[in-house]
Formats: C-alpha cells, sequence, structure tokens
C-alpha cells in the first residue's frame, strides 16, 4: 500500500477553457477509503486520469510516498493503480485470457481467490475441467453486473497498491447496483480505495467524502456530516 496526496491540482485541456480542476487536494493513506462526488462534469475522471498519467500531471501536484509522480516511469506510475470503470471491456474473446491479462504471475489459487471474492465462483464452478475451461468463452453472455464483477476481479489479481473505481454502477439497474456496492464494500477491506461517484448512495463506509463541483473541492467530511447528521 502506498500514501497517495494530490495537492493543489489544477489541469486544463486547452489554454482558454476554465480548468477542469482548480487546486484539488486529496490525502489517501494506506486502508483508507475516500470518495470523490460530484456532478456530470466536475472533473473526476480528469483527475482519475492524471492520477493514472493518461495526461501530463503538473509538476508537483501528485507524491506517491512523498515522491514526485512525475519522477516514475509512466508504466510504474500506472502499475500503482488498478481500475474498475463504468464500462468493463473484455479484452479478448475468453474470459479466463481478460483475467490473465491483469495479472500474468497469478496462479490457480489467486484466480479461484478473486473470482470468489468478486461473486463469480459460478462462472467456474460450471465448468468444472481445469483452469484452461473455467470461464469458457461466454463473454457476450455476461450481464453488465457479471462485467462489473469481472472488473473487480481484475483489480483484485492486480493487487494494485490503490484502487480507483470510477463510477462502478453507473450503467447497472438499481438492484444490480445495490448488489455490486455491497460487494465491493465486502471485498475492498484492506486497500486503499478512491472511487469517484455522482452520487452519496452507498457511501456510508467511505472514511472520507470529497466533493468536486467545476473542478474545485466545495465540501468535505464524513458521509454523516454531508447529510448534516452530525
Ligand atoms: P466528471 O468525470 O466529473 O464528469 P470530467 O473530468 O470528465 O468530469 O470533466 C471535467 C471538465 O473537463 C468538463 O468541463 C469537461 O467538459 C472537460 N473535459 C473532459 N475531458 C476533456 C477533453 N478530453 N478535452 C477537453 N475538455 C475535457
Ligand atoms: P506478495 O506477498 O508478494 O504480495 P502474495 O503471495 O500475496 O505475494 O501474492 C502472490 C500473487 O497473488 C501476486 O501475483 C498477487 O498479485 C496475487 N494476489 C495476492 N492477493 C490476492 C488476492 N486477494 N486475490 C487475487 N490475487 C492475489
Amino acid at each position: 500500500s502506498a500514501d497517495l496526496s494530490v495537492r493543489s491540482l489544477t489541469f486544463r485541456y486547452e489554454a482558454g477553457l476554465a480548468p477542469a480542476l482548480q487546486g484539488a487536494d486529496l490525502e489517501l493513506t494506506p486502508g483508507r477509503k475516500v470518495a470523490l462526488v460530484g456532478p456530470s462534469g466536475a472533473g473526476k475522471s480528469t483527475l482519475l486520469a492524471l492520477l493514472m498519467r493518461f495526461w501530463d500531471v503538473p509538476a508537483g501536484t501528485v507524491f506517491i510516498d512523498g515522491q514526485d509522480i512525475r519522477s516514475y516511469r509512466s508504466e510504474d506510475a500506472r502499475r500503482l493503480f488498478s481500475l474498475v470503470s463504468q464500462t468493463t471491456y473484455l479484452f479478448t474473446a475468453t474470459l479466463r485470457e481478460n483475467l490473465r491479462l491483469a495479472n500474468p504471475d497469478a496462479g490457480a489459487g489467486d484466480f479461484e481467490r478473486a473470482l470468489d471474492q468478486a461473486g463469480l465462483r459460478d462462472w467456474f464452478v460450471r465448468q468444472p475441467d481445469g483452469l484452461d475451461t473455467w470461464l469458457g468463452e461466454r463473454g457476450q453472455q455476461m450481464s453488465g453486473g457479471e462485467r462489473q464483477r469481472l472488473s473487480l476481479a481484475r483489480a483484485l489479481l492486480q493487487n494494485a497498491p490503490v484502487v480507483l473505481l470510477d463510477e462502478p454502477t453507473a450503467h447497472l439497474d438499481p438492484l444490480t447496483e445495490r448488489e455490486i456496492i455491497h460487494t465491493l464494500h465486502a471485498v475492498l477491506k484492506e486497500q486503499t480505495v478512491l472511487w469517484a461517484t455522482h452520487s452519496l448512495k452507498g457511501m456510508e463506509w467511505m472514511d472520507e467524502i470529497v466533493v468536486l463541483d467545476r473542478g474545485q473541492v466545495v465540501e468535505r467530511g464524513t458521509h454523516r456530516q454531508l447529510m448534516k447528521l452530525d
């Protein structure tokens, strides 16, 4: 696990445009769960993309264990994060290969544990003839919720210091959304988590909620504090 610190992060996509992020601050210590909550366009995806080094981070704004993220090679910086996004891509035809890509070094026990934790055990017990056929070629039959579970299983296999959740329930029906939130809560106990979402629903278990609006942090506190219950 790593310490992650975002300090006064300002970022614009183009000169002349309003900044997508303006002076955003965030601290993630090992095991901490932080929700980044805000409406569409608030800057959540931009912040996650900067952490993953999809865009160039301005100097002196993101630190991992006290070290400027720009001093990491971008592949190394990317390896610090496991991403569960709104859309789960099936990268290859077989589900087994989709999992294998997440961590080529993972052993059979790791696969079993990750699938079990993500609630996908049924997908391989129905195929009892060994690792190669655990999941078969049934990717196209996966429901939205099952795809998000696959994405979670990939993130668990990557075993990166920080798990980034980018609206992982955005395209799910409300019942499936509730199940996926429940699974994430049950599974992500030890991990350091940054969860971007437009809603406070299911965020009771996060340690801190950071509210973003038009690129700025406008409020922060526990779920109870934000709901004005304390
Ligand atoms: P959120 O994830 O909270 O919906 P985004 O980070 O996607 O917000 O967007 C923040 C702001 O940056 C918005 O004003 C959006 O229009 C703008 N933006 C996002 N991506 C790009 C891009 N590739 N080029 C230009 N502007 C962008
Ligand atoms: P280490 O102590 O070096 O982290 P582990 O024995 O914990 O090694 O893990 C061995 C392999 O299993 C690594 O590739 C790691 O990414 C993976 N792994 C560890 N924990 C889990 C887990 N809960 N689910 C799936 N894979 C895991």
